[in-house]
Protein backbone atom coordinates (compact mmCIF):
# COMPACT_ATOMS: atom_id res chain seq x y z
CA UNK A 1 0.00 0.00 0.00
CA UNK A 2 1.01 3.60 -0.48
CA UNK A 3 1.62 6.12 2.45
CA UNK A 4 -1.67 8.25 3.44
CA UNK A 5 -2.58 10.69 5.90
CA UNK A 6 -6.00 10.03 7.05
CA UNK A 7 -8.45 12.56 8.57
CA UNK A 8 -12.11 12.92 9.11
CA UNK A 9 -14.05 14.09 12.05
CA UNK A 10 -17.65 14.64 11.26
CA UNK A 11 -20.21 13.03 13.14
CA UNK A 12 -22.31 11.66 10.73
CA UNK A 13 -26.24 11.09 12.04
CA UNK A 14 -28.11 9.08 9.51
CA UNK A 15 -31.56 8.22 9.00
CA UNK A 16 -35.04 9.07 8.99
CA UNK A 17 -35.95 11.37 11.31
CA UNK A 18 -32.64 12.32 12.67
CA UNK A 19 -33.64 15.84 11.83
CA UNK A 20 -34.85 15.64 15.42
CA UNK A 21 -32.09 15.12 17.44
CA UNK A 22 -29.82 18.99 16.31
CA UNK A 23 -30.85 20.06 19.92
CA UNK A 24 -28.88 17.25 21.16
CA UNK A 25 -26.40 18.10 18.83
CA UNK A 26 -26.24 21.46 19.25
CA UNK A 27 -26.15 21.06 23.39
CA UNK A 28 -22.55 19.41 23.53
CA UNK A 29 -21.03 22.71 21.90
CA UNK A 30 -22.67 25.20 24.83
CA UNK A 31 -23.29 27.99 22.69
CA UNK A 32 -26.32 30.45 23.37
CA UNK A 33 -26.05 32.03 19.39
CA UNK A 34 -26.67 30.11 16.50
CA UNK A 35 -26.50 32.09 12.94
CA UNK A 36 -28.39 29.52 10.26
CA UNK A 37 -27.57 29.83 7.11
CA UNK A 38 -30.71 28.39 4.17
CA UNK A 39 -30.69 28.84 0.39
CA UNK A 40 -33.67 29.86 -1.46
CA UNK A 41 -37.42 28.31 -0.47
CA UNK A 42 -37.06 25.06 0.11
CA UNK A 43 -36.28 24.40 3.27
CA UNK A 44 -39.12 27.21 4.37
CA UNK A 45 -41.70 25.59 2.30
CA UNK A 46 -41.12 22.19 3.43
CA UNK A 47 -41.44 23.42 7.49
CA UNK A 48 -37.38 22.42 8.08
CA UNK A 49 -36.44 25.55 9.34
CA UNK A 50 -39.81 25.86 11.60
CA UNK A 51 -38.08 22.39 12.53
CA UNK A 52 -34.48 23.24 13.37
CA UNK A 53 -35.58 27.17 14.70
CA UNK A 54 -37.80 25.37 16.72
CA UNK A 55 -35.72 22.71 18.32
CA UNK A 56 -33.01 24.92 19.06
CA UNK A 57 -34.85 27.47 20.56
CA UNK A 58 -36.37 25.20 23.00
CA UNK A 59 -32.37 24.18 24.09
CA UNK A 60 -32.73 28.03 25.12
CA UNK A 61 -30.81 28.86 21.75
CA UNK A 62 -30.85 32.77 20.19
CA UNK A 63 -30.91 32.20 16.48
CA UNK A 64 -30.28 34.37 13.43
CA UNK A 65 -32.10 33.19 9.91
CA UNK A 66 -29.67 33.97 7.43
CA UNK A 67 -30.80 33.48 3.55
CA UNK A 68 -30.63 33.99 0.25
CA UNK A 69 -27.71 31.37 -0.58
CA UNK A 70 -28.20 31.02 -4.77
CA UNK A 71 -27.02 27.79 -6.31
CA UNK A 72 -22.94 28.85 -7.65
CA UNK A 73 -22.56 30.56 -4.41
CA UNK A 74 -21.20 34.08 -4.57
CA UNK A 75 -18.46 35.78 -2.26
CA UNK A 76 -20.74 38.53 -2.04
CA UNK A 77 -23.55 36.79 -0.05
CA UNK A 78 -21.12 34.96 2.36
CA UNK A 79 -19.10 38.54 3.46
CA UNK A 80 -22.88 40.28 3.78
CA UNK A 81 -23.79 37.00 5.82
CA UNK A 82 -20.20 37.25 7.71
CA UNK A 83 -21.49 40.62 9.27
CA UNK A 84 -24.48 39.94 10.20
CA UNK A 85 -23.58 37.08 11.81
CA UNK A 86 -20.27 39.24 13.74
CA UNK A 87 -23.30 41.79 14.51
CA UNK A 88 -24.92 38.91 16.04
CA UNK A 89 -22.36 36.94 18.33
CA UNK A 90 -22.79 33.96 16.60
CA UNK A 91 -20.76 31.38 17.81
CA UNK A 92 -21.67 28.09 15.87
CA UNK A 93 -23.14 28.29 12.42
CA UNK A 94 -25.38 25.67 11.02
CA UNK A 95 -26.02 24.77 7.76
CA UNK A 96 -29.28 24.03 6.57
CA UNK A 97 -29.46 23.42 2.84
CA UNK A 98 -26.99 21.65 0.15
CA UNK A 99 -23.28 22.34 -0.89
CA UNK A 100 -24.00 25.98 -2.20
CA UNK A 101 -25.43 26.77 1.99
CA UNK A 102 -22.97 24.45 3.09
CA UNK A 103 -19.99 25.97 1.67
CA UNK A 104 -21.10 29.66 2.29
CA UNK A 105 -21.71 28.81 6.11
CA UNK A 106 -17.79 27.37 5.77
CA UNK A 107 -16.65 30.75 4.98
CA UNK A 108 -19.02 32.49 7.61
CA UNK A 109 -17.90 30.42 9.76
CA UNK A 110 -14.29 31.44 9.06
CA UNK A 111 -15.00 35.09 8.76
CA UNK A 112 -16.88 35.65 12.28
CA UNK A 113 -14.00 34.14 13.53
CA UNK A 114 -11.30 36.29 12.08
CA UNK A 115 -13.88 39.97 12.29
CA UNK A 116 -10.98 42.15 11.39
CA UNK A 117 -9.84 40.09 8.03
CA UNK A 118 -11.89 40.31 5.30
CA UNK A 119 -13.00 36.82 4.01
CA UNK A 120 -11.80 37.91 0.26
CA UNK A 121 -8.14 37.81 2.01
CA UNK A 122 -9.10 33.65 2.56
CA UNK A 123 -10.83 32.94 -0.72
CA UNK A 124 -7.78 34.01 -2.47
CA UNK A 125 -5.34 33.01 -0.52
CA UNK A 126 -4.01 35.34 0.79
CA UNK A 127 -4.11 34.59 4.31
CA UNK A 128 -3.94 31.47 5.74
CA UNK A 129 -7.15 30.13 7.34
CA UNK A 130 -6.12 29.85 11.27
CA UNK A 131 -9.51 29.31 12.97
CA UNK A 132 -13.46 29.06 12.37
CA UNK A 133 -16.44 28.82 14.10
CA UNK A 134 -17.70 25.43 14.85
CA UNK A 135 -19.85 24.20 11.91
CA UNK A 136 -22.60 21.83 11.54
CA UNK A 137 -24.90 20.90 8.56
CA UNK A 138 -28.85 19.39 8.00
CA UNK A 139 -28.15 18.57 4.75
CA UNK A 140 -31.05 18.21 1.94
CA UNK A 141 -29.59 16.99 -0.88
CA UNK A 142 -27.01 14.19 -1.53
CA UNK A 143 -24.71 15.73 -4.21
CA UNK A 144 -21.82 18.09 -3.26
CA UNK A 145 -20.12 15.83 -0.01
CA UNK A 146 -19.12 18.94 1.29
CA UNK A 147 -21.07 17.94 4.88
CA UNK A 148 -17.86 15.56 4.88
CA UNK A 149 -15.63 17.43 2.97
CA UNK A 150 -12.24 19.95 3.60
CA UNK A 151 -13.56 22.67 0.31
CA UNK A 152 -15.75 25.37 0.16
CA UNK A 153 -16.28 26.40 -3.48
CA UNK A 154 -17.59 29.98 -4.47
CA UNK A 155 -17.80 32.70 -7.09
CA UNK A 156 -16.14 35.53 -6.94
CA UNK A 157 -18.29 38.76 -7.80
CA UNK A 158 -16.89 40.83 -5.79
CA UNK A 159 -13.38 41.84 -7.60
CA UNK A 160 -15.00 41.18 -10.66
CA UNK A 161 -12.65 37.51 -11.59
CA UNK A 162 -15.65 35.66 -12.19
CA UNK A 163 -13.67 33.13 -11.18
CA UNK A 164 -14.90 30.03 -9.18
CA UNK A 165 -12.79 28.43 -6.69
CA UNK A 166 -12.79 26.61 -3.61
CA UNK A 167 -10.38 26.66 -0.52
CA UNK A 168 -9.23 23.23 1.58
CA UNK A 169 -8.36 23.33 4.85
CA UNK A 170 -9.59 21.54 7.82
CA UNK A 171 -11.41 24.40 9.03
CA UNK A 172 -13.76 23.58 6.95
CA UNK A 173 -14.74 20.05 8.74
CA UNK A 174 -18.44 19.59 10.22
CA UNK A 175 -18.60 18.94 13.16
CA UNK A 176 -21.82 16.72 13.08
CA UNK A 177 -23.88 16.18 9.46
CA UNK A 178 -27.74 14.93 9.99
CA UNK A 179 -28.41 13.09 7.38
CA UNK A 180 -32.31 12.72 6.89
CA UNK A 181 -32.87 10.88 3.24
CA UNK A 182 -36.19 11.89 4.03
CA UNK A 183 -35.44 15.68 3.54
CA UNK A 184 -34.43 14.98 0.30
CA UNK A 185 -38.08 13.83 -0.94
CA UNK A 186 -38.82 17.36 -2.10
CA UNK A 187 -35.80 17.63 -4.44
CA UNK A 188 -36.55 18.28 -8.29
CA UNK A 189 -35.59 15.26 -10.27
CA UNK A 190 -32.86 17.15 -12.12
CA UNK A 191 -31.26 18.31 -8.83
CA UNK A 192 -31.12 14.62 -7.80
CA UNK A 193 -29.69 13.63 -11.13
CA UNK A 194 -27.61 16.58 -10.85
CA UNK A 195 -26.19 15.09 -7.47
CA UNK A 196 -25.98 11.62 -8.57
CA UNK A 197 -23.49 12.91 -11.45
CA UNK A 198 -21.12 14.72 -9.03
CA UNK A 199 -21.37 12.08 -6.82
CA UNK A 200 -19.85 9.86 -9.70
CA UNK A 201 -17.75 12.45 -10.31
CA UNK A 202 -16.11 13.00 -6.78
CA UNK A 203 -14.79 9.17 -7.12
CA UNK A 204 -13.62 9.06 -10.44
CA UNK A 205 -11.61 12.29 -10.00
CA UNK A 206 -9.97 10.41 -7.56
CA UNK A 207 -10.06 7.26 -9.53
CA UNK A 208 -8.44 8.41 -12.56
CA UNK A 209 -5.07 9.95 -11.47
CA UNK A 210 -1.47 9.28 -11.69
CA UNK A 211 -0.43 7.34 -9.08
CA UNK A 212 -2.32 4.11 -7.97
CA UNK A 213 -1.46 1.53 -5.83
CA UNK A 214 -3.52 0.53 -2.95
CA UNK A 215 -6.11 -2.75 -3.66
CA UNK A 216 -8.69 -1.58 -0.89
CA UNK A 217 -8.83 2.02 -2.30
CA UNK A 218 -9.79 0.87 -5.55
CA UNK A 219 -12.32 -1.69 -4.39
CA UNK A 220 -14.01 0.56 -2.40
CA UNK A 221 -14.17 3.32 -5.31
CA UNK A 222 -15.36 0.41 -7.24
CA UNK A 223 -18.17 -0.21 -4.90
CA UNK A 224 -18.96 3.45 -4.89
CA UNK A 225 -19.79 4.08 -8.75
CA UNK A 226 -21.58 0.08 -8.66
CA UNK A 227 -23.63 1.32 -6.22
CA UNK A 228 -24.57 5.02 -7.74
CA UNK A 229 -25.64 3.66 -11.12
CA UNK A 230 -27.61 0.97 -9.28
CA UNK A 231 -29.39 3.70 -7.23
CA UNK A 232 -29.20 6.82 -9.09
CA UNK A 233 -31.93 6.26 -11.72
CA UNK A 234 -33.89 4.72 -9.10
CA UNK A 235 -34.14 8.13 -7.12
CA UNK A 236 -34.38 10.10 -10.00
CA UNK A 237 -37.44 8.17 -10.94
CA UNK A 238 -38.88 7.97 -7.45
CA UNK A 239 -37.79 10.57 -5.41
CA UNK A 240 -39.30 9.22 -2.06
CA UNK A 241 -37.95 5.74 -2.64
CA UNK A 242 -36.22 5.78 0.88
CA UNK A 243 -33.84 2.93 0.11
CA UNK A 244 -32.69 4.43 -3.00
CA UNK A 245 -32.32 8.11 -1.28
CA UNK A 246 -31.06 6.96 1.27
CA UNK A 247 -28.17 4.79 -0.94
CA UNK A 248 -27.65 8.16 -2.62
CA UNK A 249 -27.11 10.01 0.48
CA UNK A 250 -24.57 7.97 2.38
CA UNK A 251 -22.63 7.70 -1.69
CA UNK A 252 -22.53 11.48 -0.90
CA UNK A 253 -20.99 11.56 1.81
CA UNK A 254 -18.40 8.70 1.15
CA UNK A 255 -17.26 9.93 -2.26
CA UNK A 256 -16.10 12.92 -0.84
CA UNK A 257 -14.55 11.98 2.20
CA UNK A 258 -11.49 10.72 1.13
CA UNK A 259 -11.69 6.84 1.62
CA UNK A 260 -12.34 6.27 -2.13
CA UNK A 261 -8.72 7.85 -3.04
CA UNK A 262 -6.73 6.88 -0.32
CA UNK A 263 -2.99 6.59 -1.18
CA UNK A 264 -3.69 8.01 -4.65
CA UNK A 265 -0.41 10.62 -4.73
CA UNK A 266 1.19 11.93 -1.81
CA UNK A 267 -0.38 11.61 1.62
CA UNK A 268 -3.28 13.55 1.86
CA UNK A 269 -7.02 12.55 0.93
CA UNK A 270 -7.91 15.18 -1.65
CA UNK A 271 -5.58 14.41 -4.16
CA UNK A 272 -6.35 13.11 -7.57
CA UNK A 273 -7.02 14.57 -10.44
CA UNK A 274 -10.05 17.05 -10.27
CA UNK A 275 -9.39 18.12 -14.49
CA UNK A 276 -13.32 17.55 -15.22
CA UNK A 277 -14.27 19.67 -11.71
CA UNK A 278 -12.10 22.41 -12.37
CA UNK A 279 -13.34 22.36 -16.09
CA UNK A 280 -17.11 21.91 -14.81
CA UNK A 281 -16.29 25.21 -12.13
CA UNK A 282 -15.17 27.25 -15.07
CA UNK A 283 -18.40 26.24 -17.33
CA UNK A 284 -20.61 27.03 -13.89
CA UNK A 285 -18.89 30.68 -13.13
CA UNK A 286 -19.94 31.40 -17.00
CA UNK A 287 -22.95 29.88 -17.78
CA UNK A 288 -24.73 29.93 -13.97
CA UNK A 289 -24.78 26.03 -14.93
CA UNK A 290 -25.81 23.58 -12.31
CA UNK A 291 -22.43 22.06 -10.98
CA UNK A 292 -23.34 18.15 -11.41
CA UNK A 293 -24.54 18.75 -14.91
CA UNK A 294 -21.01 20.49 -16.06
CA UNK A 295 -19.55 17.24 -14.92
CA UNK A 296 -21.97 14.63 -16.84
CA UNK A 297 -21.48 17.56 -19.55
CA UNK A 298 -17.84 17.50 -20.07
CA UNK A 299 -16.87 13.84 -18.60
CA UNK A 300 -16.25 11.93 -22.08
CA UNK A 301 -15.13 14.42 -24.14
CA UNK A 302 -12.26 14.37 -20.83
CA UNK A 303 -11.82 10.48 -20.71
CA UNK A 304 -11.72 10.00 -24.79
CA UNK A 305 -9.20 13.25 -24.65
CA UNK A 306 -6.99 11.38 -21.69
CA UNK A 307 -7.44 7.50 -21.47
CA UNK A 308 -4.57 6.59 -23.48
CA UNK A 309 -2.33 7.85 -20.49
CA UNK A 310 -3.62 4.62 -19.00
CA UNK A 311 -5.99 2.61 -21.05
CA UNK A 312 -5.32 0.14 -18.87
CA UNK A 313 -6.60 1.78 -15.82
CA UNK A 314 -9.87 2.70 -17.68
CA UNK A 315 -10.09 -1.22 -18.95
CA UNK A 316 -9.98 -1.87 -15.54
CA UNK A 317 -13.12 0.49 -14.49
CA UNK A 318 -15.16 -1.10 -17.52
CA UNK A 319 -14.82 -4.41 -16.02
CA UNK A 320 -14.82 -3.87 -12.70
CA UNK A 321 -17.87 -1.29 -12.71
CA UNK A 322 -19.46 -2.55 -15.46
CA UNK A 323 -19.02 -6.13 -15.81
CA UNK A 324 -17.65 -5.74 -19.51
CA UNK A 325 -16.24 -8.70 -20.58
CA UNK A 326 -13.37 -8.04 -23.97
CA UNK A 327 -9.86 -8.90 -23.69
CA UNK A 328 -8.63 -6.18 -25.45
CA UNK A 329 -8.13 -3.17 -23.44
CA UNK A 330 -8.74 0.01 -25.95
CA UNK A 331 -11.98 -1.59 -26.50
CA UNK A 332 -13.30 -2.48 -22.70
CA UNK A 333 -12.10 1.08 -21.84
CA UNK A 334 -14.50 2.80 -25.31
CA UNK A 335 -17.47 0.31 -23.56
CA UNK A 336 -16.70 1.70 -20.35
CA UNK A 337 -17.00 5.66 -21.55
CA UNK A 338 -20.23 4.48 -23.51
CA UNK A 339 -21.57 2.61 -20.51
CA UNK A 340 -20.97 5.64 -18.45
CA UNK A 341 -22.73 8.24 -20.54
CA UNK A 342 -25.42 5.84 -21.05
CA UNK A 343 -25.52 6.36 -17.33
CA UNK A 344 -25.32 10.05 -17.29
CA UNK A 345 -28.35 9.83 -19.76
CA UNK A 346 -30.29 7.91 -17.54
CA UNK A 347 -30.22 10.48 -14.73
CA UNK A 348 -31.35 12.59 -16.90
CA UNK A 349 -27.90 14.92 -17.02
CA UNK A 350 -26.77 16.43 -20.23
CA UNK A 351 -23.45 14.49 -21.94
CA UNK A 352 -22.72 17.25 -24.24
CA UNK A 353 -22.14 21.55 -23.72
CA UNK A 354 -25.06 21.78 -26.83
CA UNK A 355 -27.34 19.54 -24.09
CA UNK A 356 -26.33 21.55 -21.11
CA UNK A 357 -26.72 25.42 -22.31
CA UNK A 358 -29.48 24.40 -24.52
CA UNK A 359 -27.94 26.54 -27.48
CA UNK A 360 -25.12 25.92 -30.24
CA UNK A 361 -21.33 26.28 -28.34
CA UNK A 362 -19.13 28.25 -30.29
CA UNK A 363 -15.12 28.56 -30.85
CA UNK A 364 -14.82 31.51 -29.07
CA UNK A 365 -17.14 30.31 -26.15
CA UNK A 366 -14.45 26.90 -26.08
CA UNK A 367 -11.56 29.88 -26.20
CA UNK A 368 -13.07 31.74 -23.34
CA UNK A 369 -13.79 28.61 -21.14
CA UNK A 370 -10.82 27.49 -21.40
CA UNK A 371 -8.95 31.00 -20.95
CA UNK A 372 -10.88 31.18 -17.35
CA UNK A 373 -10.58 27.70 -16.52
CA UNK A 374 -6.34 27.72 -16.90
CA UNK A 375 -6.67 31.32 -14.86
CA UNK A 376 -5.50 32.96 -18.32
CA UNK A 377 -2.77 30.62 -19.65
CA UNK A 378 -1.01 30.75 -15.87
CA UNK A 379 -1.70 27.06 -14.92
CA UNK A 380 -2.48 23.20 -16.19
CA UNK A 381 -4.33 21.03 -14.48
CA UNK A 382 -5.01 17.26 -13.67
CA UNK A 383 -2.46 14.48 -12.67
CA UNK A 384 -4.07 11.45 -15.09
CA UNK A 385 -2.98 13.63 -17.44
CA UNK A 386 -1.33 17.16 -17.28
CA UNK A 387 -3.75 19.25 -19.31
CA UNK A 388 -2.61 22.85 -20.50
CA UNK A 389 -4.44 25.48 -21.63
CA UNK A 390 -4.74 24.19 -25.19
CA UNK A 391 -5.77 20.69 -23.82
CA UNK A 392 -8.72 22.16 -22.25
CA UNK A 393 -9.54 24.34 -25.58
CA UNK A 394 -9.57 20.99 -27.12
CA UNK A 395 -12.01 19.17 -24.96
CA UNK A 396 -14.39 21.80 -24.78
CA UNK A 397 -14.34 21.74 -28.23
CA UNK A 398 -14.94 18.11 -28.87
CA UNK A 399 -17.42 18.21 -25.68
CA UNK A 400 -19.64 20.52 -27.92
P1 LIG B 1 -27.16 23.31 -4.05
O1 LIG B 1 -26.56 24.26 -5.04
O2 LIG B 1 -26.85 23.50 -2.62
O3 LIG B 1 -28.73 23.29 -4.23
C1 LIG B 1 -29.27 23.13 -5.51
C2 LIG B 1 -30.75 23.43 -5.53
O4 LIG B 1 -31.44 22.40 -4.83
C3 LIG B 1 -31.13 24.75 -4.89
O5 LIG B 1 -31.96 25.41 -5.78
C4 LIG B 1 -31.89 24.35 -3.62
O6 LIG B 1 -32.98 25.20 -3.34
C5 LIG B 1 -32.44 22.99 -4.02
N1 LIG B 1 -32.69 22.12 -2.88
C6 LIG B 1 -31.80 21.69 -1.95
N2 LIG B 1 -32.39 20.83 -1.10
C7 LIG B 1 -33.69 20.74 -1.50
C8 LIG B 1 -34.79 19.98 -1.04
N3 LIG B 1 -34.68 19.12 -0.03
N4 LIG B 1 -35.98 20.14 -1.69
C9 LIG B 1 -36.11 20.97 -2.76
N5 LIG B 1 -35.08 21.69 -3.25
C10 LIG B 1 -33.89 21.57 -2.63
O7 LIG B 1 -26.77 21.83 -4.52
P2 LIG B 1 -25.46 20.98 -4.31
O8 LIG B 1 -25.31 20.20 -5.55
O9 LIG B 1 -25.47 20.27 -3.01
O10 LIG B 1 -24.26 22.02 -4.21
C11 LIG B 1 -23.63 22.51 -5.35
C12 LIG B 1 -22.50 23.41 -4.96
O11 LIG B 1 -21.55 22.70 -4.18
C13 LIG B 1 -21.75 23.94 -6.17
O12 LIG B 1 -21.44 25.31 -5.99
C14 LIG B 1 -20.49 23.11 -6.18
O13 LIG B 1 -19.40 23.75 -6.81
C15 LIG B 1 -20.25 22.89 -4.73
N6 LIG B 1 -19.41 21.74 -4.40
C16 LIG B 1 -18.77 21.78 -3.20
C17 LIG B 1 -17.98 20.73 -2.80
C18 LIG B 1 -17.29 20.78 -1.48
O14 LIG B 1 -16.66 19.81 -1.08
N7 LIG B 1 -17.38 21.86 -0.77
C19 LIG B 1 -17.83 19.61 -3.63
C20 LIG B 1 -18.50 19.57 -4.84
C21 LIG B 1 -19.32 20.64 -5.21
P3 LIG B 1 -33.02 26.20 -2.09
O15 LIG B 1 -31.96 27.20 -2.32
O16 LIG B 1 -34.38 26.75 -2.14
O17 LIG B 1 -32.77 25.37 -0.86
FE1 LIG C 1 -18.40 18.35 -7.04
Amino acid sequence: MLKFNYYSPTRIVFGAGTVNEIGTLIREFKVKKVAVVFGGNSAKKSGLLDIVEDRLKSEGIDVILLGGVVPNPLLSKAKEMTKEAVKFGAEFVLAVGGGSVIDTAKFVAIGVASPDTDIEEFFFQRKKVEKSLPIGTVLTIAAAGSETSDSAVLTDDVTGTHIKKGITTDYNRCKFAIMDPELTYTLPKYQIGAGVADIFMHTSERYFTDILGNHLTDEMAEGLFRDIIKFGPIGVKSPTDYEAMSEIMWCGSVSHIGLTGLGAKGDTPRDGDWSCHQLGMAISALFDSTHGATLSAIWASWANYVKDANIQRFAEFARKVYGTDEADDEKCANKGIEKTVEFFESVGMPVNLHDLLNRDVSEKDCEELAINCSYKKSRSIGSFKSLSYDDMYNIYMAAR
